[in-house]
């Protein structure tokens, strides 16, 4: 980080110095059954974000850390709405309420103070926070955990044409809105899915969606195509698996064309001015590229990946910008060789919260912590794939590496997986929510 950028960093994060509060070491006097008495650890985490990596980072510093060390986790929404499995709304399987998770079991379970506000600015001064409420909320450490926001592509600048064209890349009415808009598509009609370069959240998403899109216009759209636009030079994750999905379980289907680039996009006509020439379609879906979370980047702390995420250490997810010491970044905002994905991100906030505690009774951070990320992949509408790595420090180039090289990908496409698939959600959604 160069001088004009710490100078902007400071600058961004200065939120004035008059009434400042004290951060709290205040003993936390509440202790449901399942958190520990004091471990010798005291202070006050605040928690940005009550999503995937939130959610986990909150639990598991008062699990690990015990009740001396007070959580707040300050969430925008009143309740959580997963992106994953949020796919299969489209295909008319799941429906939004059954993927919205509360906070009533974080709280009540864990004693995690809940806070519905939206954190506007931080103060890494005076370690305070600024909610949208005028509020303030000192913290010993701060988790920022704030998921991504969309660059804009032209065209769709307005908020009717990011209607006309969903990305439906943030679960809510933007998933409702594109099953609707598929729900409507004549027989014979044309798909489209556009993919952003990498890095970007849930590398085999896209791809996913194509399929499940595919499955659904066969049974009740016949004749239909799926026309998939991807920035990228080839498929980005589960190369094997989608490569059959799209040569031989849809072909014919979908028409998958790698390196496109999308200039702009006529919304009203729904038209795509793209490398291969003008395209008229029934449905659009574009997916913007993304940066972290609107947070980390009003407040300077997206300094890697060209700015678009944020640098962080490996071992305690600490910042790297100077002078946000005790700011840590977890999930898709941070900027990692592991992807960008919802399993990850609750690796993240353990791995997190242990060096956390550590750092409160004066240790350093674990020296060699593992993940793992695992995910299971509708091809159809009854039949699943997945994919998973095991990710370990590697102190040579201070990174998580892949153990084995590359991820694995299973061998088969099956409707077993499906049903495995609804296991492992409600078990990694318990895990985090519960
Ligand atoms: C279609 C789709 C399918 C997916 N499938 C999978 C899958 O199968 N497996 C998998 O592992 N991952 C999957 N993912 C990816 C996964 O959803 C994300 O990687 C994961 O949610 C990232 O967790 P996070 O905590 O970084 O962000 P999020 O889960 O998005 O949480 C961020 C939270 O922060 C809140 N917030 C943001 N800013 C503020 C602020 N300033 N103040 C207060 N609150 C704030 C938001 O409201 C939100 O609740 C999928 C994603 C999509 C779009």
């Amino acid at each position: 980080m160069n001088m004009q950028q710490r100078r902007n960093f400071l600058k961004a994060l200065g939120v004035g110095g008059a009434g400042l509060l004290a951060p709290s070491l205040a003993r936390a006097a509440y202790r449901p059954e399942g958190v520990p008495v004091p471990t010798g650890a005291y202070g006050h985490v605040v928690v940005v974000g009550g999503g995937m990596g939130g959610a986990a980072v909150a639990k598991y510093l008062r699990l690990w850390g015990g009740s001396g060390v007070k959580v707040t986790l300050i969430e925008k929404n009143p309740s959580y709405i997963s992106n994953i499995l949020s796919n299969s709304v489209l295909y008319g399987k799941k429906t939004l309420q059954q993927l919205t998770f509360t906070y009533a079991n974080l709280a009540k379970n864990y004693g995690i103070n809940v806070v519905q506000a939206e954190v506007t600015n931080i103060d890494p001064i005076s370690r305070q926070v600024l909610l949208s409420t005028g509020a303030r909320v000192g913290y010993d450490r701060l988790v920022l955990s704030p998921g991504i926001q969309f660059d804009v592509i032209p065209g769709l600048e307005t908020a009717a044409a990011q209607t006309a064209v969903p990305h439906a890349w943030q679960a809510g009415v933007q998933t409702t809105n594109l099953r609707d808009q598929i729900k409507a598509m004549p027989a014979g009609g044309l798909f489209v899915l556009t993919i952003p370069a990498a890095p970007y959240r849930c590398p085999p998403g896209p791809y996913e969606r194509a399929c499940v899109v595919a499955d659904y216009l066969k049974t009740y759209k016949p004749r239909s195509k799926v026309l998939v636009l991807d920035a990228n030079a080839a498929i980005t994750a589960e190369k094997n698996n989608f490569t059959k999905a799209f040569s031989s379980i849809h072909a014919g289907v979908i028409d998958y064309r790698p390196a496109s680039t999308v200039l702009s996009i006529d919304a009203t006509n729904r038209v795509l001015d793209t490398n291969w020439g003008l395209i008229k379609a029934n449905v659009i879906n574009a997916i913007p590229s993304q940066r972290a979370g609107k947070i980390v980047t009003a407040t300077g702390l997206n300094n890697a990946t060209n700015g678009r995420f944020a640098g962080v250490n490996m071992l305690s997810y600490e910042s790297t910008v100077s002078g946000a010491g005790g700011i840590h970044i977890i999930g898709d905002s941070s900027a990692t060789t592991q992807p960008k994905a919802g399993h990850i991100a609750n690796q993240e906030g353990k791995v997190c919260a242990d060096a956390i505690v550590r750092s409160l009774v004066g240790q350093a951070p674990d020296p060699a912590p593992m993940t793992n990320s695992s995910c299971y992949t509708p091809i159809t509408m009854s039949t699943a794939s997945w994919l998973t790595a095991v990710y370990a420090y590697d102190a040579p180039s201070a990174s998580m590496k892949v153990v084995g090289g590359a991820a694995t990908e299973s061998t088969s496409i099956n409707q077993d997986q499906y049903q495995e698939m609804e296991k492992w959600f409600a078990n990694l959604m318990q895990e985090t929510f519960s």
